[in-house]
């Protein structure tokens, strides 16, 4: 018979036995937690990321019209220069070193982060704690977008220097002001935290809302991408955020179309390579 210590031995090992992430975790955490724990490797992962989504587009963007893909590009006729692609990724690189970097050091000496879980978490967990940190960001950076677009010495002094370029291409996507990263990199690191999300589900949102970014600003209309595959049009995607570049007072939210729908500022194009018209 069991006394009541076995018990409270036991629930939490069979509870995280039965997590089909636990695997998973166990070998971060097991095998790799010097690594992991470090306040670098959140960097790392959304800087990686955004590199290693580019990649693929700026070889597209290079290729040009022999590109498989060429007949999904949204605007033909605007295409990036190598010169384009080296200063945007020299954008992205200084932010990083000037603003991110030292940012980190600083938090990690004011307020260090606790000590990794040992238990990883359920799926559910996941999938409704990265939901929630995408449609929490979502909201504010479209609140905080339109605000910097409204008001001309906000969007000049913060915002003007993403707008450089009419067609967005995979670079371009952290071609953003010191300002402008450091807000977006703080509301990404705080909503987490609010919504008490666990390392793994936080890791996730970094990886797949910075390819959610890329793919905004892909400049390829891609039949499969998420906005395409989700339905009623929820997903703003490339299309939708191609079209802010070329009409700056539409479509300001960055993955989701509800607020736009809401505030009027929603605009919608047909797919490029079967007509060029608005809807
Ligand atoms: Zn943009
Ligand atoms: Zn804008």
């Amino acid at each position: 018979m069991w006394n009541i210590s076995e018990v409270a031995l036991q629930l939490p090992t069979s509870s995280a036995s039965n997590r089909l992430l636990q695997p998973v975790w166990d070998h971060l955490y097991h095998q790799h937690y010097s690594r992991v724990s470090s306040p670098f490797f959140p960097v790392l992962l959304a800087f990686s990321s955004y590199f290693i989504f580019s990649v693929p587009f700026a070889l597209l963007d290079v290729l040009g019209e022999k590109a498989p893909l060429f007949k999904y590009k949204i605007q033909k006729e605007r295409r990036p220069t190598v010169g384009m692609m080296l200063r945007t990724l020299g954008t992205a690189v200084y932010n990083h070193l000037v603003f991110v970097l030292p940012a980190v050091l600083i938090t990690n000496v004011v307020m260090p982060a606790p000590p990794l879980p040992a238990v990883a978490p359920t799926v559910w967990e996941l999938l409704s704690g990265g939901l929630g940190a995408l449609l929490v960001f979502d909201a504010q950076y479209f609140f905080w977008h339109m605000v910097h677009h409204k008001n001309p010495h906000l969007y000049r002094w913060v915002h003007a220097i993403h707008h450089d370029y009419i067609s967005p291409f995979s670079w371009s996507t952290q071609h953003l002001s010191g300002v402008e990263l450091m807000t977006v990199g703080f509301w990404s690191n705080l909503d987490p935290i609010l919504l008490k999300c666990h390392p793994l589900t936080v890791w996730t949102i970094t990886v797949f809302s910075i390819w959610m970014s890329v793919e905004d600003h892909i400049g390829y209309d891609l039949p499969y991408s998420p906005s395409h595959l989700v339905p009623f049009g929820l997903l703003g995607g490339a299309m939708a955020h191609d079209m802010h570049h070329q009409k700056p007072s539409s479509n300001f939210a960055p993955f989701f179309s509800h607020w736009d729908r809401l505030f009027g500022t929603a605009v919608t194009v047909k797919r490029t390579h079967k007509s060029d018209e608005e809807q």
